[in-house]
């Protein structure tokens, strides 16, 4: 079994998109979701310890139990916890991507922006 973990909106219109493309982007079996609303806004601004926090207890769940192989961390269009514009966002998901790689430097962070008609779109770096 092979598993991939998402950061990802709480928003049902993303979970699909989402999964389907991380499956194939890792060729893993599983993705393990954590949502919250507006995810990258959350880990970009690094407010809201709380959250933060609990991100990150799922996060090491997922890697220590399930030796996920990859983070995605996703920001959408029409996202009701990040009204932002997708300009904004991609530079949200990045500085989110930095975050978290300041707590996991030996796994596989990646950046999604999922559009207008739910198409996934991995960010360049
Ligand atoms: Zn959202």
């Amino acid at each position: 079994m092979k598993f991939c973990t998402v950061i990802n909106c709480m928003d049902g219109r993303v979970q699909l998109p989402a999964i389907k493309y991380l499956q194939k982007r890792f060729d893993a079996e599983y993705v393990d979701s954590i949502t919250e609303s507006g995810p990258n806004l959350i880990l970009a601004e690094e407010k809201k310890v709380l959250l933060i926090q609990s991100i990150l207890e799922r996060l090491e769940v997922s890697i220590q139990k399930h030796n996920s192989e990859g983070i995605a961390i996703v920001g959408h269009y029409d996202c009701g916890g990040n009204p932002a514009h997708e300009d904004e966002q991609l530079i949200h998901t990045r500085k989110a991507m930095k975050f978290i790689r300041q707590h996991y430097e030996n796994i596989e962070i990646i950046g999604l922006w999922i559009d207008q008609n739910w198409i996934v779109h991995e960010l360049t770096t």
